[in-house]
């Protein structure tokens, strides 16, 4: 059984989160998406919303869990039995950063970390400007996956 982790703030969850889920279905067995969740990062959604909204998402999907952790990635990955760590790259702004924590991560633990470009279709899009939107009360719906209101 082949079980990656998908973690993130997913504040909100956005449809280029989830077409890395959906793709990444190709690659592992089981998916499970962490909503990291940190006591004294703000966030705009609840993590308990967060949770709601993903579930939703995925409802038709038995292959994709959503846990919330609050502990460091590579120990829920250890948690929920994942050997790989699935993330998403959009810019070379997420390059550098993701490949400093993924070696950590491997280094660290042993856990590998399995990058999958996005599609061009959703290269812009992000949870802060998802954020920006709705602070300006803008209707975010093109952001989010199919079947999810927000
Ligand atoms: P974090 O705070 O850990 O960066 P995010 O919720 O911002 O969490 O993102 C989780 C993962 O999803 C990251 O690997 C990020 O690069 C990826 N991601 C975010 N937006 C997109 C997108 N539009 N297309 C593809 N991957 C994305």
């Amino acid at each position: 059984m082949k079980r990656a982790i998908f973690p993130g703030s997913f504040d909100p969850f956005t449809i280029g989160h989830y077409s890395i889920v959906r793709r990444g279905l190709s690659i592992f067995d089981e998916i499970v998406i962490g909503i990291g969740h940190n006591q004294s990062k703000k966030t705009l959604f609840s993590a308990e919303k967060r949770l709601e909204i993903i579930r939703s998402a995925f409802a038709d999907e038995p292959r994709v869990k959503v846990l919330i952790y609050s502990s460091l990635t590579i120990d829920f990955a250890h948690e929920v039995e994942a050997d790989f760590i699935l993330r998403g790259l959009r810019t070379v702004a997420d390059f550098e950063y993701e490949r400093t924590i993924g070696d950590t991560n491997r280094i660290l633990s042993g856990v590998e970390t399995v990058i999958l470009f996005t599609e061009a279709a959703y290269a812009h899009i992000s949870s802060t400007v998802a954020r920006e939107l709705i602070s300006y009360g803008k209707d975010i719906s093109g952001f989010l996956p199919p079947n999810v209101r927000i």
